[in-house]
């Protein structure tokens, strides 16, 4: 941002005032830390690396720099085969451990995840394009957590289910996005391993190292083989995991369209399922809240992992009274958000995943315009001439029909829209598919609860994210919860 200052000229020199410009721009702040990655990775099945009986790899892209990283193995349907052979033949055992053993092995996963959390964060940034503050301080932050809270878990699982014997399901397929690879791998393992069960694992075709990673911590803390395995691997690698017969849970993260389709195949074969998908969180202001706050929670939320995020806020429902000031806070604050090399410590806003993932933006960035709602966009300078880049931005004059308010975007676009009455909040926030998050701004502790009551979201955004509280959601954002004692509910059979 450039800022004009005028400084007084000295008063006894006669002179008129001069103008300076002042460059407020923040210094490079480059993260240094080289990371080693092979050229090539290949399957993580029964506790070591093997090359893919299918003969294929893919190549996984730095989305900032459009580099190649590193080649990955693609599993086909006899990978498959072998990751779930290798998971069954595990499982019994590892389930006969005795439970503080498990906790253990969750506990050393935990730390070792914790000494190496600058590495992997790197890795994180290089791979998913998503800043490196966000990767240090919260990926790797939560990931540890979730995996010490279920290894504490192991052996209280008894309590966790008063009155029962709760057995582990057996082999879970588990299947991820690309938006949080590596804490995404943590709340799917955490809770099936605690329970006794194994894994097979399937992180998204354009974010596989740090899974990969995870399998070389697997390694060094001697985790027995076959507990986990990891495959990468398209969209196939996961039906060809979700449609194993040794399959007996699917957990899946992902879009609703997939999720539907994993739906049928689990109900075709009885299997257990639990899916957390798409979202159109809506956040709604009233006029008594506390604007400033108010604003910069949206903003953060909507730019966060370059509005890449499930549960972001991407409909804002405002009291139709503070609207104007609102609109001008929200792009006040828009100006100083800086946008671009994920690498740096002080972006906020790094690079889109995917080009598939840019395109679907800019689809509906095009549609939000041609709709007849009003463009704000982030007055960024220029983007690097390389990389997967999107300005963010905020429509308002947006009609609950516009398909901008209706469908999940998936990237730093926040559709603005106002409302009267609590009463007429509700029913807009209500209004959608969806039923992940929602987020209430307001003075009074009543309404909130009031509104909590009401909203059909699975999470009602107050205070904390944390590994003890359970997240999830309704309606076509899915079904079950990961997180608290309610994220062991699915990996168990009472
Ligand atoms: P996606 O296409 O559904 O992919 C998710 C995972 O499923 C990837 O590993 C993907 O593999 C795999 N996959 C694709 N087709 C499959 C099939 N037919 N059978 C089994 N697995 C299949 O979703 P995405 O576009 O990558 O991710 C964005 C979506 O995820 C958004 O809708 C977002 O809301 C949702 N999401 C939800 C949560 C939550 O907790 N509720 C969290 C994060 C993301 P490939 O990568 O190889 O295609
Ligand atoms: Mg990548």
């Amino acid at each position: 941002m450039n800022t004009r200052i005028e400084i007084d000229a000295p008063q006894d020199s006669g002179e008129s005032p001069e103008t300076t410009d002042y460059n407020w721009e923040y210094s490079p702040a480059p993260e240094r830390m080289q990371v080693d990655i092979k050229d090539r990775y290949g399957l993580f099945i029964n506790g070591s690396f093997r090359s893919p009986v299918s003969k294929k790899y893919f190549k996984t892209v730095n989305p900032a720099t459009e580099e190649v990283l590193a080649e990955v193995a693609q599993a086909g349907a006899k990978d498959v085969d072998k990751a779930v052979e290798a998971a069954r033949a595990a499982q019994p055992k590892w389930a006969r451990l005795k439970p503080t053993e498990r906790a253990k092995y969750l506990f050393r996963i935990a730390r070792r995840i914790q000494e190496r959390s600058r590495e992997l964060a790197v890795l994180e940034t290089m791979d998913s394009g998503k800043p490196i503050k966000e990767s240090r301080d919260v990926d790797l932050n939560i990931t540890a957590q979730y995996l010490f809270y279920y290894a504490g878990w192991a052996d209280k699982l008894d309590y966790a289910f008063a009155g029962a014997r709760p057995k582990p399901v057996g082999v879970c397929g588990q299947i991820i996005p690309w938006n949080f690879p590596l804490m995404m791998a943590a709340w799917k393992i955490g809770p099936a391993l605690a329970c006794g069960n194994t894994c097979v694992l399937k992180p998204a075709e354009t974010s596989p190292l740090t899974a990969l990673r995870l399998a070389e911590i697997l390694q060094e803390v001697d985790l027995p083989p076959g507990v986990v395995n990891i495959l990468t691997g398209a969209g196939a690698t996961g039906q060809a995991i979700a449609e194993h017969p040794n399959v007996k849970k699917v957990a899946f993260t992902g879009s609703t369209q997939v999720g539907k389709i994993l739906a049928k195949v689990c109900a075709k074969k009885g299997k257990h399922l639990t899916l957390e998908l798409g979202g159109k969180s809506p956040n709604i202001i009233f006029e008594d809240a506390s604007l400033d706050q108010a604003v910069e929670g949206i903003v953060s939320g909507i730019y966060f992992n370059q509005g890449q995020v499930c549960c972001a806020g991407s409909r804002l429902l405002v009291q139709e009274s503070i609207h104007d000031e609102v609109v001008k806070k929200l792009a006040h604050r828009f100006e100083s958000l800086r946008v671009g090399d994920p690498l740096d410590k002080n972006t906020d806003v790094g690079a889109i995943n995917s080009p598939e993932q840019l395109k679907k933006i800019e689809h509906y960035i095009n549609v939000g315009a041609a709709e007849g709602a009003d463009m704000h966009s982030c007055p960024v300078g220029d983007l690097p001439p390389k990389g997967y880049w999107c300005r963010p931005c905020f429509f308002t004059d947006v009609q609950p029909s516009h398909q901008i308010a209706r469908d999940e975007i998936f990237g730093p676009v926040l559709a603005v829209m106002t409302f009267r009455t609590p009463k007429e909040a509700l029913e807009l926030a209500n209004n959608t598919p969806y039923g992940l998050s929602a987020g209430v701004w307001t003075d009074k502790g009543a309404r909130i609860f009031e509104l909590a009551k009401k909203l059909d979201a699975g999470v009602i955004w107050c205070n904390l994210f944390d590994a003890f509280s359970p997240f999830g959601g309704f309606k076509e954002s899915g079904f079950g919860r990961e997180g608290g004692r309610h994220g062991l509910r699915p990996y168990v059979a009472l």
